[in-house]
């Protein structure tokens, strides 16, 4: 379309397009050799009971080091790495290497603590993935109650049926559930309670107001106790400051995880938290 409005539009409309395309490209080329050279790494977030102080979990979130462009987010090469289907072997990665880590809390004692693991939609519909997941959990010797694959409403609404039968297979494996991003995604309560979940992580989209909105810290307050109610624990994302903190306990939240507690760090750091 841009041709038939003449010459000038099409100038205007071509360099931008060349540029977006190569700079997807030149991301899609350097991440299908990520993997291979160990440019793929993991940190750690911890999750904190909130009754207790203590560190009951930690997150895994994939970092990719390029060495061009320095730390790439998540946030932008998920996505691509999900639309090339590079996920399936990234996951398998990201899963195999938190299982990894998870045996060095086993050998300092802290072999209490859980592993969160993100999964995408993309793999979480590979039909061999269930099977990934049985082999990495033997391969590590992985205790499987003590994993948690992280899955979204809106990857599990694509299909429902078919995801709550892939979820009690997971299930069977011994591993746990969490609906992450809690309240962003579209599902029905008649669906949540089908979901053969363990707890809910309300999005920090609805944590970050609960101080000073009293429409975000009654969002909040009902997603808790829907919670409870369905037996779930509930953890809240994006605690950033004391006053979410106050609110939230205030609200009977059970776990939280932000940066109020810590950042995201490289494991040997993690590992310094002690907890
Ligand atoms: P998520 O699973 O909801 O992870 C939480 C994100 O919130 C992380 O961003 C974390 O760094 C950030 N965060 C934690 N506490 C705070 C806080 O107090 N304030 C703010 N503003 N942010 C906070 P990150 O690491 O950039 O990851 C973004 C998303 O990328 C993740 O969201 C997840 O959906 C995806 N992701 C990360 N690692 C993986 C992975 O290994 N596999 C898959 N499939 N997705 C991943
Ligand atoms: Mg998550
Ligand atoms: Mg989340
Ligand atoms: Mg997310």
């Amino acid at each position: 379309r841009a041709k038939d409005d003449g010459r000038n539009s099409y100038q205007l409309y071509q360099p931008a397009m060349n540029a977006r395309s190569l700079e997807h490209l030149a991301l899609e080329t350097a991440l299908h050799g990520a993997l291979k050279r160990d440019e793929l790494l993991l940190h750690f977030q911890p999750l904190i009971d909130l009754q207790s102080g203590a560190i009951v979990a930690a997150e895994a979130l994939l970092r990719w080091c390029h060495p061009e462009l320095d730390l790439v987010s998540p946030a932008d090469f998920i996505p691509l790495a999900e639309e090339t289907g590079l996920i399936v072997p990234i996951g398998e990665w990201v899963l195999r290497n938190a299982c990894e880590h998870h045996r060095a809390w086993r050998k300092a004692g802290r072999g209490d603590l859980r592993m969160m693991v993100n999964i995408s939609a993309r793999q979480f519909r590979d039909d061999a993935f269930v099977e990934v997941v049985d082999r990495v959990l033997k391969e590590t010797g992985m205790p499987p109650e003590l994993l948690t694959l992280e899955v979204t409403e809106t990857m599990l609404m694509d299909d429902v049926d078919s995801s709550i039968v892939r979820m009690h297979r997971l299930r069977a494996l011994g591993v746990r559930l969490a609906l992450d991003d809690f309240g962003t995604g579209y599902s029905s309560l008649a669906y949540l309670k089908r979901f053969p979940i363990e707890e809910l992580k309300i999005d920090r989209l609805f944590v970050r107001g609960i101080d000073r909105n009293t429409r975000d810290a009654a969002l909040v307050a009902a997603i808790i106790s829907l919670g409870q109610s369905l037996d779930l624990r509930v953890v809240a994302e994006g605690v950033e400051n004391k006053d979410h903190l106050k609110v939230l306990r205030e609200q009977g939240c059970d776990v939280a995880q932000g940066f109020h507690f810590s950042v995201p760090l490289a494991w040997p750091a993690f590992m310094a938290l002690g907890g």
